[in-house]
């Protein structure tokens, strides 16, 4: 009897340490291919933050903990296009672009071109599906360090596979959400050197 009780309570905590939802999902892989980088021949130190920050995207969203915590993200996201978490994970770790996606999966592909605009509250904007460029104000991006444009690169390649928000308000939406979430796995990477 007391065999059988210690026996049903190490299945219940092995049963505990699996239920993480991330568990049942395989885990992807992408690689970060940036395309063209324009405009900054005048901002040198802009374009080196943002090579900087390329293998830093690539190490976050190919982490666990990057697949764990875009599963396990409470509460669910807003502007999902129908989608669980999980979807939400596997559909961004296609690699698959609104735009000529499919020849490209397992890829973070876009082009870069600055502009500047000092009026403009607007950090950066894309428009998805008709082309892969990421317009990024230089405002912004002059103060911005490699966990920033780590961050905001990745909102706005979400917005390249078809992930829209309302507004800057729409916290949880995907962009905004997942963004979040690599900033501050970009911070905790940059600061221990590795993820789990
Ligand atoms: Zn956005």
């Amino acid at each position: 009897m007391f065999k059988g009780i210690l026996l049903l309570s190490l299945c219940l905590i092995s049963l505990a340490a699996s239920a993480h939802p991330a568990d049942k999902v395989a885990t992807g892989h992408l690689k970060v291919v940036p395309g063209e980088v324009y405009g900054f021949k005048k901002y040198p130190s802009e374009l080196a933050m943002i090579q900087k920050a390329i293998p830093i995207m690539e190490a976050v969203v190919n982490s666990e903990e990057f697949k764990q915590r875009v599963i396990g993200r409470q509460p669910a996201y807003t502007s999902n296009r129908g989608m669980t978490n999980s979807q939400v994970y596997t559909y961004l770790m296609q690699g698959k672009e609104l735009l000529n996606g499919n020849n490209t999966l397992g890829e973070m592909n876009f082009n870069v071109e600055r502009y500047s605009r000092w009026w403009s509250k607007v950090i950066a904007y894309t428009s998805p599906g008709q082309h892969d460029w990421i317009m990024v104000n230089g405002k912004f991006y002059s103060k911005f360090d490699q966990i920033d444009i780590a961050a905001n690169l990745t909102h706005e390649w979400i917005h390249l596979t078809g992930f829209l928000h309302d507004s800057a308000s729409d916290r949880d939406s995907v962009p905004y959400a997942v963004g979040d979430i690599v900033e501050e796995l970009s911070r905790k990477f940059v600061k221990q050197g590795f993820l789990d």
